[in-house]
């Protein structure tokens, strides 16, 4: 689906001296790669505040510990998302309330969410999904109007940038009381192994967020609050901070991509393409297609013979998941994502996709559908 040998190959002089200047330090924790990082960052997503951590599920948890949610708390959430998301609301004994989406965006649908909301509810977490916001603008009324939190789960789509009616063009991530992120290596702005962060612009939330991720400590064994271990290596940042410079360069290539596949799918009936929000580039972490009337799990299997991978995100929406299981939900309850969960495929998507590869899955995928 990614193929991150051959970014390295483009990369590589810069990694491996990077990498090998930190093992010389032996800064590898909390070193001055971290910092920069993290000021480059803000600076990228033009926000005060970027709190680095160990991954994106600790992110989205540290946000929501930081807001001060607590047992019993509402927080609402998309059905149709990697589970993180309601992970972390469920494992802080908070209360995962998911609405549908919207058919087309894939993202969470603004009707769903205002009817969701109760005198409980405490949060929003919208998950721009596979590259694209979610309609922000009015999540964030709705969230006025009604006094909540808002947690933006950007971990597929960081670098893409939000236009608001009004005037004003931000990055995604920046709009919430938090925005989260992940640095797992096959997301857009990927490192060799574990990452995250969160971002903030407000000072007050910046500073519990960092202490939370440091065991709670205001300063070197001062423990003011329970917090958690979670922190980005100093290897790890030194490799963000190289592809921190290409990440507009890396969107560019997937755009590239992905209008390609567009270009040779739009006419076809049983395949629709992903749609694009009015307000919000895409960055294309999945290039994800709609399917109708055709056998997709065949068509996967072919495409496998074909040395092509595919993927389905997602298979089963989180209401129907075994460890989501609750009484308030049953099958049928969010119809939209149930069948993009029967109809939806992914195909290969990265920034060293050449027009050969893609000529090759796009004539296998053609032949598929129309045998
Ligand atoms: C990848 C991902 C996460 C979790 O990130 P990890 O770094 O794997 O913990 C959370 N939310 C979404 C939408 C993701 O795609």
């Amino acid at each position: 689906m990614v193929d991150l040998i051959a970014q390295y190959e483009q990369i590589k002089d810069r990694i491996d001296k990077a990498i090998i200047d930190v093992v010389r330090s032996s800064a590898y924790i909390n070193g001055p790669e971290v910092k920069a990082f993290q000021t480059e960052l803000e600076e990228y997503l033009g926000i005060k505040h970027v709190i680095p951590c160990a991954n994106g599920t600790d992110a989205l948890q540290i946000a929501m510990m930081a807001l001060g949610l607590e047992p019993g708390d509402e927080v609402i959430t998309a059905s149709f998302t990697y589970v993180a998301t309601a992970e972390v609301i469920a494992l802080l004994k908070l209360k995962p309330v998911v609405v549908d989406v919207d058919p087309n965006t894939f993202n969470i649908d603004i009707n769903a969410l205002e009817k969701a909301i109760t005198p409980k509810t405490k949060a929003i977490v919208p998950v721009h999904l596979f590259g694209q916001c979610a309609d922000m603008e009015q999540i964030l009324d709705i969230a006025k109007k009604h006094g909540l939190f808002v947690i933006e789960d950007n971990a597929q789509a960081i670098g893409a940038d939000y236009s608001f009616k009004g005037g004003g063009i931000v990055k995604s991530g920046t709009m919430g009381d938090f925005g989260t992120t992940s640095f797992f290596p096959s997301k857009n702005l990927g490192c060799y192994g574990d990452g995250g962060a969160l971002f903030t612009d407000d000072d007050d939330l910046a500073l519990k967020a960092r202490q939370i991720a440091n065991h709670g400590q205001s300063k070197r064994y001062y423990h003011d609050r329970v917090g958690v271990n979670s922190r980005l290596d100093s290897i790890q940042a030194a490799i963000l901070r190289i592809k921190l410079r290409a990440l507009d360069k890396y969107a560019e290539a997937r755009n590239k991509a992905a209008n390609y596949y567009d270009e040779a799918f739009q006419n076809e009936s049983a395949l629709t393409i992903p749609s694009r929000s009015a307000q919000s580039t895409h960055v294309f972490h999945q290039y994800t297609l709609k399917t109708s009337n055709i056998d997709r799990f065949g068509m996967q299997s072919y495409l496998a013979e074909q040395e092509i991978p595919s993927m389905v995100y997602y298979p089963v929406a989180l209401h129907m998941q075994k460890a989501y299981q609750d009484p308030r939900y049953k099958e049928g309850d969010f119809p939209i994502t149930e069948t993009l969960c029967e109809s939806v495929i992914s195909l290969p998507i990265h920034t060293e996709l050449t027009k050969e590869q893609q000529d090759h899955i796009i004539y296998h995928v053609k032949k598929y559908i129309n045998q």
